[in-house]
Order: C-alpha cells, then sequence, then structure tokens
C-alpha cells in the first residue's frame, strides 16, 4: 500500500513517532493508502529546516524567487492527469472538476503570484516638502499554512504561492482527509530542484500537528481555513502569542432569486452553486430564497433540473455529483436531513444516501421546503448537498433572512435590476457578493468572509501585504 511521507528540508521522512494513519478512497470506502502520524517533534524538524532556509530564500532577487515558482506552476501542469485522478480518488470529486478546476488553479495560483511579486509596489507619504516616508515590506519568517479537505491542491497552494513569493518560508498541513496531493506537490518541488527547506510539508492530524505548528514560537504568522470552531482554537492559541492571523472559515450563504431575473440562468447556475462538489465548497449557496411571484415555477423546475443529476462512480464523465469526502461526513450531512424533517422541513427531493454500483459514501441532492429561518438546519453549516428553499415578499425581508446568521462568507442576487443589485448587495453582510453568476474567482479580489466566516483577506495584493510586514522609514529632505 502507498505511503506518504513528510517533506522535510527537501527530503522525504517518515513521521518520528514511526506511526500511520489510514487515508480512505471515499468512492469505495476502503483505505488505499496510509498518512505520517506526525507529531511535534516532526513539526519541529520542519521549523527548524524552515528557518535555516529563510535568510537565502528571502535574499533572492524576485526574479529568481519567481522563477523557482514557476518552475513548480509549469510541472503541476505537466502532472496534471495524474494529479487530477489523485485529487479524485483521495476526495471523492468527480475526475473531470479535479481536472477542469482544482488542479489547473493549483497550478495558477504558483504562476499568480510568482508573477505579481514582479509587478508589486509599496507606498511613500511625502510630509509637507519636509520629509520622506517611504513602506518597506519585508518578509516575515516562517509562515505557518494549515487548509482543509474539501478543495485539497487548490486551497494548499493558495495559501503557500502568497506566502513563498513574498519571501517566507513555510511549514504547510493538509488535511489529514486528503494528504494526498500535497504529497504530490512535495515530489514535484524535488523535480524541480525547488530549494531545500522553503517549503516542508507535515501530514498528520489537526490536534497533533496543526495544534503544535500554531503553538511554536518560531512560527510567527498562521494562515488557516477551515472550520469556524477549529479558527476559534486557532485563534485562542495565536492570540496571546501577538501572531498574524488569517481565518478563513465555515458559511451558510444565501442565494436570492428576485422575479425580474433571467430563470433559465439562475436556475442553471443555482444547480451549480448549490450542489458543486457535492456542496463541499465554503462558497456554496446553501439557502435559497426566491421571490414569491417566481416560487412555485422556480422551485417545480429545479427540483426537476436536482432529480436529474447523476451521483456516482467520479471517475465517470456524466456524473455530477461524487462521494462526500469520509464516513463521518457522510453521517454528519444525513443526520442534518433527519434534523430537517424533524424541525418541520419537507423533503423535495433525495434525502437519503444515493444509490450507486459503488460501496463509498454518496448522498442524492436534497432540497427541503418549509423551514423557518431561525431554525438550526437554516441557521448551521451542513457543507453537503443540501440546499433549503423558501419564498420572499420584499428586499427588506429577504435582507433579513440573508443577513440573519452567525456566517458572512458569500452571497448570490439574481435580478435584471442592476440599481437594484447594487442596493442589495451593499446591505448583505458578507465578504464576497456574485450579481447574477457565481464562483467567478478573479485573483487579485479580496477573498474572505465577515462574522464567524473569518478574519482578513486573501488574494491578489492583500495575500502579498499580509504575509509581509510594512515598515516606516522616515528621512528629512534637508
Ligand atoms: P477543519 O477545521 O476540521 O480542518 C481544517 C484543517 O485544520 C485541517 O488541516 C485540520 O487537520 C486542521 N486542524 C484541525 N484541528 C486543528 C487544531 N486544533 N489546530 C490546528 N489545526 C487544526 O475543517 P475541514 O472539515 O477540513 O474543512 C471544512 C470547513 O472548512 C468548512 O467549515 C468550510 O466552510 C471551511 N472552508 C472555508 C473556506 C474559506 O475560504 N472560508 C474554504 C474552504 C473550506
Amino acid at each position: 500500500m502507498q505511503q506518504i511521507l513528510n517533506y522535510i528540508n527537501g527530503e522525504f521522512r517518515a513521521p518520528n513517532g514511526g506511526g500511520f494513519l489510514d487515508n480512505y478512497n471515499p468512492a469505495t470506502g476502503s483505505v488505499y493508502s496510509q498518512i505520517p502520524d506526525s507529531d511535534a517533534s516532526d513539526v519541529e524538524a520542519a521549523v527548524e529546516a524552515a528557518k535555516a532556509a529563510f535568510p537565502s530564500w528571502s535574499a533572492l532577487t524576485r526574479e529568481e524567487r519567481s522563477q523557482h515558482m514557476l518552475n513548480v506552476s509549469k510541472r503541476i501542469t505537466e502532472r496534471l492527469d495524474e494529479l487530477a485522478e489523485a485529487e479524485s480518488t483521495d476526495n471523492g470529486k468527480p475526475l473531470w472538476l479535479a481536472k477542469r478546476v482544482d488542479i489547473p488553479r493549483a497550478s495558477d495560483n504558483f504562476k499568480f503570484f510568482a508573477t505579481a511579486i514582479l509587478h508589486d509596489s509599496s507606498e511613500l507619504h511625502d510630509t509637507d516638502g519636509k520629509y520622506l516616508n517611504y513602506t518597506l515590506r519585508q518578509p516575515i519568517g516562517v509562515a505557518g499554512c494549515i487548509s482543509p479537505w474539501n478543495l485539497p491542491l487548490y486551497l494548499f497552494t493558495w495559501k503557500i504561492a502568497p506566502a513563498l513569493a513574498s519571501g517566507n518560508t513555510v511549514v504547510a498541513k493538509p488535511s489529514e482527509v486528503t494528504p494526498m496531493t500535497a504529497f504530490l506537490l512535495s515530489q514535484i518541488c524535488n523535480e524541480v530542484g525547488f530549494p531545500k527547506g522553503v517549503l516542508n510539508i507535515v501530514h498528520g492530524l489537526g490536534g497533533k500537528v496543526g495544534a503544535a505548528m500554531t503553538e511554536h514560537p518560531d512560527v510567527p504568522i498562521i494562515s488557516f481555513t477551515g472550520g469556524t470552531e477549529t479558527g476559534k482554537t486557532i485563534a485562542r492559541t495565536a492570540a496571546p502569542m501577538f501572531k498574524k492571523l488569517s481565518l478563513e472559515l465555515g458559511g451558510k450563504n444565501p442565494n436570492i432569486i428576485f422575479d425580474d431575473c433571467d430563470l433559465d440562468e439562475a436556475l442553471k447556475t443555482s444547480l451549480n452553486s448549490s450542489f458543486a462538489n457535492q456542496g463541499q465548497i465554503c462558497l456554496c449557496g446553501s439557502r435559497i430564497y426566491v421571490q414569491r411571484g417566481i416560487y412555485a415555477e422556480f422551485k417545480t423546475k429545479f427540483v426537476e433540473l436536482v432529480k436529474e443529476m447523476k451521483v456516482g462512480n467520479p471517475k465517470l464523465a456524466d456524473v455530477k455529483l461524487g462521494a462526500v469526502v469520509s464516513k463521518a461526513h457522510f453521517d454528519k450531512i444525513l443526520s442534518y436531513i433527519e434534523l430537517a424533517k424533524e424541525e418541520g422541513g419537507t423533503v423535495l427531493c433525495g434525502g437519503k444516501e444515493a444509490d450507486t454500483d459503488m460501496s463509498g459514501w454518496f448522498i442524492e441532492p436534497t432540497v427541503i421546503e418549509g423551514l423557518p429561518e431561525t431554525c438550526r438546519t437554516n441557521q448551521e453549516e451542513i457543507f453537503g448537498p443540501v440546499v433549503t428553499i423558501q419564498p420572499f415578499d420584499t428586499e427588506e425581508e429577504v435582507l433579513s433572512y440573508a443577513n440573519g446568521t452567525k456566517y458572512g462568507l458569500a452571497s448570490t442576487i439574481w435580478t435584471s435590476n442592476l440599481t437594484k443589485a447594487h442596493r442589495v448587495a451593499a446591505q448583505l453582510h458578507t465578504g464576497i457578493v456574485w450579481v447574477n453568476c457565481w464562483l467567478v474567482r478573479d485573483l487579485r479580489t479580496p477573498f474572505g468572509g465577515v462574522k464567524q466566516s473569518g478574519v482578513g483577506r486573501e488574494g491578489g495584493w492583500e495575500a502579498l501585504r499580509f504575509f509581509t510586514e510594512p515598515k516606516n522609514i522616515c528621512i528629512p529632505l534637508s
């Protein structure tokens, strides 16, 4: 059975403790590889390697750093088929999705930040002609990057790339649920001669490896994407150590459909925003609000289309939904469907395990109607192929629904009235608003949420600023 190894100081190493964890293929439900059950001593070795590599990596010219990263980007593209296959097997997502979105984006993340630093600039403040202040942005040191399982290589590289491009060295931990493409990335670094110790990847459990990274005094900056509860734990540890923190957390995103929208477009995209990646994208719209005049028509057509979505073997081209990521997550999603029924919801379609010829964890895309706003199903993140749908009458009413959860990551509006779109978008308490589209991700734009969806922003200059410390230097002009 394949054994994944840690990548520390440019070497592939077994964990110091010698233990390994089982890694499952969600489509078959069986163990297919093993990953290091690393501990604080492995993190210590990775931090030491990253510290030792920092002076030389941060001293490279921008062109040199950029070139190293472009080499990684190119090799990811050359190994696209293999990486997509691995991502699909590890995560359960459709192969076509990994091939079309996840892996190309991982390559793009490296390319985007490798080239962004070639166009970077900083500020200068002239104090009344008497002094000049200029802002020097310097790398911080060893950055800790912790990522989740839903878009494994996509989100892993989304953090690592800006950290490296800004001149930091990195200790990174992928999710223990989907470690494979991070391991393949370490092979790629080795193949292209990426400098040793600059990127170190430690595999294992969050409570051991992630916690050791967060607690480590020589990791002054942490970029985390994952659940809100984990984010709270990390913040509790990091705050008294005054670490710089970026937290990208959960969501319960509203999808608002006004009666003057292009109904066909709204239907088509809502299918995607509800069920892409089995609904396991933090940006998925899990609460659909439809204006009363078109509610019946939208609901009928939407449910018809959902029933046509094929669930099954992620390797087949016509499959729309693959497996959900783990048995624990499968149980959690089904328990939320039961809860929705107890709370008075009517299941319009789906609502149970999907009937496939595979032995893994598949759930039918599910639409639930008739739930009050305040119920747990409408308030808590389910993170699976489950959406609720309900009618509304006025803008004011739907805004109160949309803003009525503890989360504030993303929202979507469907309307042909541009004035209304601007007005509603400005009043939504989310970090991202899509109007008549969904998941358009320009890498230059600020990405992140408000309230319990997180703190800070990733993307573009925001990410490069996060991974650097601004220093003001003041000089008299005479
Ligand atoms: P998770 O919080 O369980 O795990 C995320 C990562 O944190 C994993 O690598 C895990 O091992 C690690 N971790 C766990 N406990 C830790 C600890 N005590 N200290 C340090 N690290 C620890 O999340 P998940 O289940 O992997 O991912 C799903 C969640 O991620 C959902 O809530 C989803 O909304 C969120 N998410 C958010 C975004 C975003 O950009 N806002 C993107 C994707 C996913």
